[in-house]
């Protein structure tokens, strides 16, 4: 059976990009996606953009389109008010997150929900099965969580209150989403938990998101990728390469699809694709 694909942009902030943004979109729609997912900045900063976003997704590009939801620094109302915006407009999936706020604006924000937990069961309560709501998943541990144990019993209350399925974020040791999914089964947990893949193609960008997300880059892979210095061709053929063992690694061993993180970006992730065969 093919494995799920999708595929995660971010909403522009200048029109060029976002015209750039639906052009990638088109080129990815020809690989058979099963949803986009549009992320959105915790707080509301991006709460047009992602609106917009995800209705030309959809509607025009043609691509089922969920948009992402944090519930930090956001009021009920105001999700509320959300909800039934995409609702009219026939969405029917939304990956459903707590999100993180620019530093400055405290641990809430002002919102009235605390954890991604709250925000599923706030869909759940507002709008029943309407959505198919997808979750963050982090095998390699949340940062901020207290334990591993710990991290993945607040992952099985997502599930609980109603998720459907979740993502992963980025990893680069394929070992750990496999230990991930063995802990959270023996937990009760069925729902399919995709791989969140990560194309490298630039090696101070992937570094710096790394440190914030917290995600951990193998020295092996820093030092390689720190050699081959301004020569992007070399770092892209080699991210080519680790990528493609790693999702083919994923995919033999019971992974259930990939989620492309594409940085609004189609040729890194049709490259991977292509090399898997499909
Ligand atoms: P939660 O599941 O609420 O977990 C956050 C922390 O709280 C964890 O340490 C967890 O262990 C702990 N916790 C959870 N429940 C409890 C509880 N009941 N008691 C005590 N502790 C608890 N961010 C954005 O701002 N916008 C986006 O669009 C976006 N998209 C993302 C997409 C994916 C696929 C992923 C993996 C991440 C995304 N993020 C996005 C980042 C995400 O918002 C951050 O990682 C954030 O810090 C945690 O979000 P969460 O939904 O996993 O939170």
């Amino acid at each position: 059976m093919k494995p799920s694909l999708s595929f995660e942009f971010f909403p522009c902030k200048t029109e060029a990009g976002h015209e750039k943004l639906i052009a990638t979109a088109r080129q990815l729609a020809g690989h058979g996606p099963e949803f986009f997912s549009c992320t959105y900045g915790a707080g509301g900063s991006t709460r047009d953009g992602t609106y917009r976003t995800v209705r030309q997704l959809n509607d025009e590009v043609g691509v089922p389109t969920a948009p992402h939801l944090s519930c930090v620094g956001d009021s009920k109302a105001k999700l509320r008010e959300l909800l039934q915006q995409y609702q009219e407009a026939g969405i029917n999936r939304i990956v459903a997150l707590r999100g993180d706020l620019p530093s400055g604006m405290g641990l809430s924000g002002g919102g009235e929900l605390r954890y991604a937990s709250d925000l599923v069961a706030f869909i759940r309560e507002e709008t029943g099965d309407h959505f198919h709501i997808e979750v963050a998943a982090y095998p390699e541990t949340h940062p901020q969580a207290r334990s591993f144990t710990d991290d993945v019993r607040n992952f099985v209350y997502k599930m609980e209150a109603g998720a459907d399925r979740a993502v992963t974020q980025y990893f680069f040791n394929a070992d750990c989403y496999f230990h991930f999914v063995e802990r959270v089964r023996k937990l009760g947990v069925e729902a399919p938990v995709i791989p969140g893949i990560m194309p490298i193609t630039n090696y101070s960008k992937l570094a710096r998101f790394s440190d914030a997300c917290g995600a951990e880059l193998p020295r092996w892979l820093r030092k390689q990728l720190e050699a081959y210095g301004d020569d992007t061709q070399s770092i892209q053929a080699f991210g080519e390469e680790v990528m493609t063992a790693l999702c083919e690694r994923l995919l033999e061993g019971g992974a259930p699809g990939v989620h492309f993180y594409t940085l609004n970006q189609a040729e890194p992730c049709i490259a991977i694709w292509r090399n898997l065969g499909f």
